[in-house]
């Protein structure tokens, strides 16, 4: 059978491997970690730095399609790749969601709505900031943020100018901080043809910047949002020409306007619930899309949540030296419709995400009660 590629080894590329190897095929993992999650799981693991040139030949050699897992593959790594086997997402779609400047000029094109932001480039630009349009904000790196680290709230000019000298003076958003009513996020898939599908707009739940808790319910965002978060994501991806699953996150504002916060070009820690409660998880759409199958629309199976598993899970509050320790698995798993998924990484650390719980009901309701479970279980605060 065929092979299909994944530059990157985390555990995205771990359930991106699983996709692939249920529809038949071989995978071959590019990740210099000898231990990655999705290395230890693949056919090849080619262990090399993203930029090798003899690893992307040798990739290209084993596989009739390339994918990524994570954004910040060298953009020209994916254009050499590219020269001899179809590369999905392309390059240039990826360069684009590696800049948070860029990102946001181009949704601006696109004509969707997004936070008032001005780009931090040098002195001059320090210092034209209009403090009553961004002020207090946020400043976050262009590149290499997530999981909300390379971020700095800012009140006053003269903390922006610190947090700025303190983020290294590399290129940066200041974008205002705005109000938020809830945040929200869409998967669409965009095949080479041009044929979009997409999965339910989902409600996420974020703490110290990590996302926490993601539920997909009828009704959980409202209609009208859904709506335009649907046709904000397709206008996103069709003007990017895009191909692959593409990840768009939302602001809910307190007055009901919709905002775009950024997006990923890959599959998103947001659509994880897909795996179980969907007909079509978003790992198998990527594999759909590189790999030229076709598209059908996926079909929700019942009320869903996503709660992440963080490694703080696996160290006693009270003893800060404590060795780390298993959560209680088996407690969880009793819980009907609890489905856990561990990333297989050797060592877990606090704010590093070890796997996840998808949890499925035949009613919001029942999701809540069996997350509020799940979530008393394994000692992870109230929602
Ligand atoms: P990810 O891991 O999703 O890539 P990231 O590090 O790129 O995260 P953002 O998505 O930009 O970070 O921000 C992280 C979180 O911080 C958001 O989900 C939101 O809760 C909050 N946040 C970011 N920007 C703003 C804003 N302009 N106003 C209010 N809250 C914000
Ligand atoms: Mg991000
Ligand atoms: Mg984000």
């Amino acid at each position: 059978g065929a092979t299909l590629g994944v530059l990157g080894g985390g555990q995205l590329g771990r359930m991106f491997v699983h996709a692939a190897q249920a529809l038949g095929y071989a995978t071959a993992v590019l990740d210099p970690d000898p231990a990655s999650p999705a290395g230890l799981v693949s056919t090849h693991h080619l262990r090399a730095a993203y930029g090798d040139g003899a690893a992307l030949e040798r990739l290209a050699q084993l596989c009739a399609a390339v994918t990524t897992e994570f954004e910040n593959v060298p953009a020209e790594a994916l254009e050499r790749l590219a020269r001899t086997r179809p590369v999905a997402p392309a390059g240039a779609s990826v360069a684009v969601a590696q800049d948070r400047a860029a990102e946001k000029a181009h949704f601006v094109r696109c004509g969707a709505p997004v936070a008032p932001h001005a780009v931090i480039d040098g002195d001059a630009a320090l210092a034209a900031v209009d403090a009553e349009r961004l002020l207090p904000g946020i400043l976050k790196t262009a590149r290499l943020g997530y999981d909300g680290k390379g971020q700095a709230r800012v009140g006053s000019r003269a903390e922006l100018a610190a947090a700025w000298e303190r983020l290294g003076r590399v290129p940066c958003v200041l974008e205002k901080r705005l109000p938020l009513a809830a945040e929200c996020s869409v998967l669409v898939a965009r095949g080479r043809d041009g044929a979009m599908v997409h999965l339910p707009v989902q409600r996420n739940l974020h703490r110290d910047g990590i996302l926490a808790l993601t539920e997909v319910f009828e009704g959980n965002v409202p209609a009208a949002q859904t709506q335009r978060a649907l046709q904000a994501a397709q206008a996103i991806a069709r003007q990017l020409d895009y191909v692959g699953v593409l990840c768009v996150e939302f602001f809910l504002l307190e007055g009901g306007e919709l905002v775009v916060n950024e997006m990923a070009p890959r599959p998103h820690n947001s659509g994880h619930w897909s795996q179980d409660a969907s007909d079509v998880s978003q790992f198998e759409l990527q594999v759909r899309c590189m790999a030229g199958l076709p598209l059908v629309p996926p079909r929700q199976l019942s009320p869903a949540a996503m709660l992440n598993l963080l490694g703080d899970l696996w160290f006693d509050g009270a003893d800060a030296d404590a060795a780390p320790r298993s959560p209680a698995w088996d407690r969880v798993l009793a819980l009907p419709g609890c489905h856990l998924h561990l990333y297989g990484k050797a060592e877990p650390k606090r704010g590093r995400k070890m796997g996840h719980l998808n949890v499925t009901g035949a009613t919001p309701e029942a999701v809540r009660a069996t997350v509020r479970q799940a979530a008393a279980l394994l000692g992870i605060d109230a929602f």
